[in-house]
Parts: C-alpha cells; structure tokens; sequence
C-alpha cells in the first residue's frame, strides 16, 4: 500500500464494512508497512525497517540442528504441544534472563509466537475498551497497534536521556485517575528503546519501580534489546527487582532469528495460567517445531559468543551512523547516541514535517520513518526514527547524506 493510500476497510470499496467489529476500526496499517514495500527497493537505502541482521549466523550448524531435530525428534517435534511451550526451552529462557539479573521458575514463563503475540496476550487477559495503558512518547508502534484493536486508550509519558521521567509518569497516573479511567499497566520499554534510542538509567529505574508499587500500576516491561548493549554487562531487568508487578516480555528475534518467531512472556503465577488460556486460544499452542529448533541452536552453539559479535556488528554501525549524523545534518537537527539496540531519534529542524518530507527522502533513495508513527495521537511531526541496523557502514553514510541533501532543499523552501 502506498504511503497514504487510503486503508480499503474504511472505504465503500470493502462491501463488508457494516458487518466488521467495532474493535477494526483500530486496526490500520502502520506507517511502517506501509513503507516497507518502497524502502525495500535496492536503490533505497533503507533507514526505516527495524530488520535484524542475521547474515553472520551459522547456517550450517543451524542447518544440521534442524536436520537433527526432524531426522531423530520428528514425531514430536512435528506434532502438537504444550500451550505454554516446550519444557526445555523455558529452562534455557530462564538461564537467559539470569543474565540480566532475573531469577525465574520456567513454570511461570510462557513461550509466544514473537514477543509481539505476548503483548497482544497481556493485553487480551487485562485490558476491556476505554482501559488505559500508560506508554513512553514515543512508543514501539507494533505495541499501540495492539492497545489500538483492544480499543485501549493510550496516554504518553515523557522520556528524557535517562529514559521515563518519574514526574511524567506521576502526573500521567493521576491525570487518569482523576478522569475516572482505569490504568491496566505502564507499558516500557527500558533498554534501547524502539524508537527513542534512550535507556533508562539504574536509578530511574529503582524510581519508576517504586513509583508503580505505590501507585498499584502493573509493569508490562518489553525488552527484545536488551543483550544488545555495546558497553558492557547488560542492564538489570526490572523483573529483577520486582517479581509480583512487572511482566516481562522477551524475544529470540533480535539474538538469534525474527523468522522462527519464538518469544516468551514472564508473568506472575495466577496470571501466567490467564496468559496460557488466551495462548491456546489463540494457537492451540505455540510452533514446536520453532521452539525446539532454538532450544537445539542454544545447546549446539556457542550463542553468547554469536551474540557477541552481533553486538559488535550494531556498535560498528551505530558508529557509522552517528559520525555521519555529525558530518552531514544540517546544524538544527539533534539526535541521541545509542547504548544498544538499533534505533536512532532525530529531531528535525523547526517547521519541518517528517511525513510530509517523507515521499521527497524516497525520490532521493533514502527512507526512514516518520516520528507520527510511534504517538497514539498525532504528535511526533517534528522527529524521525533511523535504524542503523540492516545497512552496512557504507550505506549509512550514503544514505544519511541523501537525507541531509533532502533536508536542506527543505529547509530552503
Ligand atoms: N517489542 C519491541 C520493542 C520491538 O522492537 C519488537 C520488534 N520490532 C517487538 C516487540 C516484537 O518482536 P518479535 O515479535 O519479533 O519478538
């Protein structure tokens, strides 16, 4: 679909547009899809998609693995399943997220078809229409699609270089209190946030964990990035600190492979069997075939050491990416440095339009998205998301410069 086509449901063009739930009305294409069909030509270069990089994994040992796996635990690996996920698997998540300083029992994780069914479960078993989830501005736009087709309000709080702001946070729980809506959860996203770049800091974190346990505000925490840090250990998971108020929500798209899409959420017992009912209603079970292909990958593979040098990889880019930032964007622009993850925020210079711009960056083979993508209401003209994680170096720099030619003939119009 082109950029602002427009979207077929809405339109007499659909004859069943009387009959649908009121809840499609929420659901749009986002900006991002719409994008990826004119960002995936080759002479584009593509800052917009949030695409892993998975050129350096090991085929070959993914491939005998694979191989393995049909070859000697076909008749299960092939056959239905549990519908909280394979037993092994949920032990090996839970030595992952030991990593970042969670202790968990694999009883109380539940695997998902990509961390973004887990967000679309959470808010299935909490959320009724009109419910809030309190999200940081911006926000990944795959989570407000969710919140949008649950008929959710979204409200945003604020983030700074540290991440949430507690204040923000404190006036968005009571500014929705005092309209007598209900707060089902803060949705965040604290390492190498999708899109803003930011990552919220140890202290802010203790003040925002402290600020949900006074206030009874449950923690949805979404953290597909965070192994992905380029400067040391990883973070501490809020999880780590607070087992009964916060859901976390992981993912193997963004270490290992997006295509076999296996996640996992990690929830309190009694909600963990709300999330396991709604899973098999959803799927009857999540693919077995999928999860014990990345149960064998982790076992047979050296992962850490591959995620290394993903690690390393991203930094190389995020390098490239910001020297050209800082050789090429006219002096109005402002941008953040990136601790890990794959996404820089850019703030345009005043007056500009990101979406506006946009179909002017493609003609110039270059795209990214716009920063309108990632509010629930409309804010976010003024900025844009750049990832630097799918293009080589090279690339980064062409297209970065395509970009700053586009902005200066903006600027002079
Ligand atoms: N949350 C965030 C913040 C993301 O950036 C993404 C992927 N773009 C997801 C969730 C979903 O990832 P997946 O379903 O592949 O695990």
């Amino acid at each position: 679909m082109a950029p602002d086509s427009p979207d077929v449901s809405r339109t007499r063009l659909d004859t069943y547009v009387d009959r649908y739930a009121a809840r499609t009305q929420g659901m749009t294409a986002s900006e991002i899809r719409a994008l990826f069909a004119v960002a995936s030509r080759p002479e584009v270069v593509s800052l917009a998609g949030g695409m892993p990089n998975i050129s350096g994994l090991p085929l070959d040992v993914v491939g005998a693995a694979i191989a393995d796996l049909v070859t000697q635990r076909g008749p299960v690996a092939l056959q239905y399943s549990s519908g909280q996920g394979d037993p092994t698997l949920r032990e090996q998540i839970c030595e992952v997220m030991a990593l970042e300083g969670i202790e968990a029992h694999p009883d109380d994780v539940v695997v998902t078809v990509g961390s973004q069914q887990a967000v679309d479960l959470v808010t299935r078993v909490f959320c009724d229409p009109g419910d809030v989830v309190i999200c940081e501005a911006p926000s990944y736009v795959g989570a407000l699609g969710v919140f949008k087709a649950f008929q959710c309000q979204v409200v945003h709080a604020e983030m700074d270089a540290d991440g949430l702001v507690p204040d923000a946070l404190r006036q968005a729980i009571a500014a929705t209190r005092a309209a007598g809506k209900t707060i089902k959860f803060l949705y965040t996203i604290p390492s190498f946030h999708n899109p803003a770049g930011v990552t919220m800091s140890a202290p802010r974190r203790a003040e925002i964990l402290d600020i949900c346990r006074s206030e009874g505000v449950l923690i949805l925490e979404d953290n597909p990035y965070g192994l992905l840090g380029f400067d040391g250990e990883p973070m501490r998971a809020l999880r780590a600190d607070e087992a009964e108020g916060v859901i976390y929500l992981g993912s193997f798209s963004k270490t290992f492979s997006p295509g076999l899409r296996v996640g996992w959420a990690l929830a309190p017992h009694a909600v963990r069997e709300k999330l396991v009912l709604a899973q098999e209603s959803a799927t009857l079970c999540p693919p077995a075939f999928n999860q014990m292909a990345v149960s064998a990958y982790l076992q047979a593979h050296d992962w850490q050491g591959q995620v290394k040098q993903l690690r390393e990889m991203y930094r190389e880019r995020r390098d490239a990416m910001i020297e050209a930032l800082h050789d090429l964007m006219p002096a109005a622009c402002r941008w953040n440095v990136p601790h890990g993850g794959f996404f820089v925020w850019m703030s345009l210079p005043p007056g500009i339009d990101a979406k506006a711009m946009l179909p002017r960056a493609v003609t110039a083979r270059v795209a990214y998205v716009p920063g309108t993508a990632f509010f629930a209401d409309g804010f976010g003209s003024g900025s844009i998301r750049l990832s630097f994680c799918y293009p080589t170096p090279e690339r980064i720099r062409e297209g970065v410069r395509r970009l700053a030619g586009v902005l200066e003939e903006e600027m002079e119009l």
